[in-house]
């Protein structure tokens, strides 16, 4: 059987470039890990595609999916569902592959409870100023919006203990190198490898 792969979780506040990161990541070559597409209610922004960026589902479908358990976690954010196809993550792990989550905090502790196992990198805002900053900057959002994300970010920081590392986010090309360093690192974990020494010396 082969050895299943990582589950890793990005995470962190509203507007600290999670969404930039990731594409960052997966944009380079030699990124290996498989990206877990997730589902939400929202609307499909300009250039977004369906079953490429999100699956994009009505509020019912939705509310199917998590009565059926179809998600591995789910979360209610800004006014829309967003959540984790359950049946992707397994399949993958299970081929030995590491799936990569990027998700919203909520979401990250209910993965937590799941996949104690899992590695869980916070992504930090370098200062809660310049967190406002960058979400003014993308002006798509109106100014009760901006409030509310900055509410949630602060409390969303508090929640940094659930994690096993934080990344800042000072420059992506600097976060994509350290979350790949820390993926090097996990994989060669004690308790990961030495099995698969053992089991070698079984078979000799
Ligand atoms: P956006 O609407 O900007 O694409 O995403 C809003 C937030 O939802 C981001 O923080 C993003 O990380 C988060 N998000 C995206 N997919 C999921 C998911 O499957 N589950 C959860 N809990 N959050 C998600």
């Amino acid at each position: 059987m082969k050895e299943r792969g990582l589950l890793i979780v990005l995470s962190g506040p509203s507007g600290v470039g999670k969404g930039t990161v990731r594409q960052a990541l997966f944009a380079q070559e030699d990124t290996k890990f498989e990206y877990s597409i997730s589902v939400t209610t929202r609307k499909p922004r300009q250039g977004e595609r369906d079953g490429v960026d999100y699956f994009f589902k009505t509020r019912e479908e939705f509310e199917e999916m998590i009565e059926n358990n179809k998600l591995l976690e789910w979360a209610e954010y800004v006014g829309n569902y967003y959540g984790t196809p359950i049946d992707y993550v397994e399949k993958t792990l299970q081929e030995g592959k590491d799936v990569f989550l990027e998700i919203e905090v909520q979401g990250a502790l209910q993965v937590r409870k799941a996949f104690p196992e899992g590695l869980f990198i916070f992504l930090a805002p370098p200062s809660l100023a310049e967190l406002k900053n960058r979400i003014v900057t993308r002006g798509t959002e109106t100014e009760a919006l901006i409030e509310n994300r900055m509410k949630a970010a602060k409390e969303e920081i508090e929640l940094m203990d659930a994690y096993d590392y934080v990344v800042e986010n000072d420059s992506i090309e600097l976060a994509c190198e350290k979350i790949k360093a820390i993926v090097l690192a996990e994989h060669l974990r004690r308790d990961r490898v030495a099995p698969r020494y053992k089991k070698m010396l079984e078979v000799e």
